[in-house]
């Protein structure tokens, strides 16, 4: 008899210029660049705002809500995530305006049939086990 190790799902490695975000997770709070210049938000850390260019920028503490913006139901996936087929990848846009911020993630405790395009939607928090690393997923508000 052999005893197969289940693939392990991979982690993501913060870098310099991430880490704000990744440490925010860890104290439960979403984190977002906002730009000084124009006020407005990105989710993907920038050296700029692609709004305006400027590299006037600071990490604040998003509400972490927002409303469904479109999703996809995963129904093959490899090894390290056949347990959570199907699953639901989803992008959220957050409250934070004036611009649409757009945030890629995981929708979860939420039944396939229940899922549609503007649901409200609010940001949850996973801290891996054994693991310095929080991660992120939304579920319905
Ligand atoms: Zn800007």
């Amino acid at each position: 008899m052999t005893t197969q190790q289940k693939p392990l799902k991979p982690l993501p490695t913060p870098s310099r210029e991430n880490k704000p975000f990744w440490d925010g997770l860890k104290q439960h709070e979403f984190r977002l660049q906002l730009c000084k210049a124009c006020g407005s938000y990105r989710w993907l850390p920038k050296p700029a705002c692609p709004n305006c260019l400027s590299e006037d920028t600071e990490w604040v503490k998003a509400s972490g809500e927002g409303t469904l913006w479109t999703y996809s139901t995963v129904y093959r996936a490899g090894p390290a995530f056949a347990d959570d087929i199907p699953f639901i990848t989803a992008i959220v846009e957050l409250k934070e305006k004036p611009l649409k911020c757009l945030v890629l993630s995981w929708l979860v405790n939420c039944k396939l049939e229940d899922v549609y395009v503007g649901m409200p939607v609010k940001v949850a928090f996973e801290a891996i086990p054994n693991e310095d690393i929080t991660l992120y997923k939304f579920v319905p508000a």
